[in-house]
């Protein structure tokens, strides 16, 4: 099995390959429980990418497939090119909620949970160049203790919009 990456096929980083976050004989992946040697599980969050050595499952590298190793030149061709379109769909999807810097979510929908604001949040503050007080706010965000306390911490980072709230503006 290999990864699709930006057109091009990679190996998976295995547990304790010299890119790996694992270095120790004896470690195991705390998420997907690999051990010394073993590929990660699709998906876990210590996974590297083999492309640009960031977080697989965050980094900005778009589209990922994962691939077997004996596919035809054809059929790689096609999934390039879908690859292209996925990852523009999604760069586009990114830009439309992150309109004029303001965060759009949806308080009673799944664009409401917490982790995807943090990862829109994430995007914005990278562009402004404020990453490391993106670690801040993730902290404060991670220690709430509860939904609207971590809706009222990031607020004071970005500003979001309810489009839940809207909504019910507009039924009236
Ligand atoms: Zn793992
Ligand atoms: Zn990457």
């Amino acid at each position: 099995m290999k990864y699709l990456i930006k057109g091009k096929l990679y190996l998976p980083i295995k547990m304790g390959d010299p890119r790996d976050w694992h270095q120790k004989p004896d470690d195991v992946c705390h998420d997907c429980g690999a051990t010394y040697g073993q590929y990660h599980t699709f998906g876990c969050d210590t996974e590297v990418c083999p492309c640009c050595g960031g977080q697989l499952i965050s980094c900005d590298c778009g589209a990922i497939y994962q691939v077997n190793g004996n596919i035809s030149k054809k059929a790689l061709a096609d999934l390039c090119k879908l690859q292209v379109i996925q990852t523009e769909a999604e760069d586009l999807e990114i830009k439309n909620t992150i309109s004029r810097n303001k965060i759009k979510y949806d308080s009673k929908g799944q664009s409401g949970n917490i982790f995807f604001i943090l990862a829109k949040v994430k995007l914005v503050m990278k562009q402004e160049g404020r990453e490391e007080l993106f670690k801040k706010c993730e902290e404060r965000v991670y220690a709430s203790s509860s939904y609207k306390e971590a809706l009222k911490i990031i607020n004071e980072y970005v500003q979001l919009e309810d489009v839940h709230v809207g909504k019910e503006e507009e039924a009236e």
